[in-house]
């Protein structure tokens, strides 16, 4: 990639130096900034970026700009991404469906799960936990949210609010998780405001539960505005950081 001169030149708030970050780092600099303006201008909440699709390099370059979180939703590509970016500290969210029999992988290399949906998948990441603590593989708990569906459909995942109470208990009292808090999607054609507003008395009704502060994990590049409003306090953002994934 060819250097930078100075008119291409980064905003300066941007640390570790920021003139040979190529075109593409330029291009994902300001779209991180804009992202972070509109979090800013809507309330305030966390921003974790979601890298699913985009290549290593793109993510070393969140790292220079500050990012220390991403989340993924392929359970492969991001113990891969893990393996690869080690050096640069980057913690890896898993924000997608986790398949019970990878969940001691995920375990691993996930700094948190996002998408505890049921009792089996919970247990089998309480076990996966374990395993990873006894070898050496993490150094604590693992954190998990739980999913709460607003319509039950299973291609999406995620519980029914009926469900949530009895897996917050489990979470709760599993030796090897720790219970953050709760993360939903709206489905397609609902009224996003209103799940999200469910969500947030999902998560009010779970803190007593919770490990610290809440997290309320809801948003993305289209509604990132209305969940905040909502009370989320984690937007997870994709194309508006990365640009468009490449359609499967
Ligand atoms: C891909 C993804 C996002 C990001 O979506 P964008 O619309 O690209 O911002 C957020 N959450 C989950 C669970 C995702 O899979």
């Amino acid at each position: 990639m060819t250097e930078q001169t100075s008119e291409h030149r980064a905003p300066d708030e941007l640390p570790g130096g920021s003139t040979d970050l190529g075109l593409r780092g330029q291009e994902i600099a300001r779209n991180l900034a804009r992202v972070r303006q509109r979090i800013a201008v809507a309330g305030g909440a966390d921003l974790l970026p979601i890298t699913k699709f985009h290549v290593a390099e793109d993510l070393r370059v969140l790292a220079r700009l500050g990012v220390t979180a991403v989340g993924e939703n392929r359970e492969q590509e991001a113990r891969d991404k893990h393996a690869q970016l080690a050096e640069t500290g980057l913690q890896f969210h898993m924000v997608g469906q986790v398949q019970t029999k990878k969940a001691n992988s995920v375990a691993r290399w996930a700094a948190a799960v996002h998408t505890v949906d049921s009792l089996k998948l919970l247990n089998a990441l309480d076990r996966g936990a374990g395993l990873a603590l006894e070898r050496g593989d993490r150094d604590s708990a693992l954190p998990v949210l739980l999913q709460f569906s607003a319509d039950g459909d299973p291609q999406r995942g995620g519980a029914v609010e009926a469900d949530i109470d009895q897996l917050a208990d489990a979470a709760a009292e599993a030796a090897n998780l720790e219970l953050r808090g709760l993360m939903t999607v709206p489905p397609l054609g609902a009224d996003p405001a209103a799940v999200f507003a469910r969500g947030r008395q999902l998560v009010e009704r779970i803190s007593d539960r919770v490990l610290g502060a809440p997290v309320y994990s809801a948003g993305m590049s289209g509604d990132l505005e209305i969940a905040i409003a909502e009370g989320s306090t984690l937007v997870r953002v994709g194309t508006d950081i990365m640009g468009a994934r490449p359609v499967l």
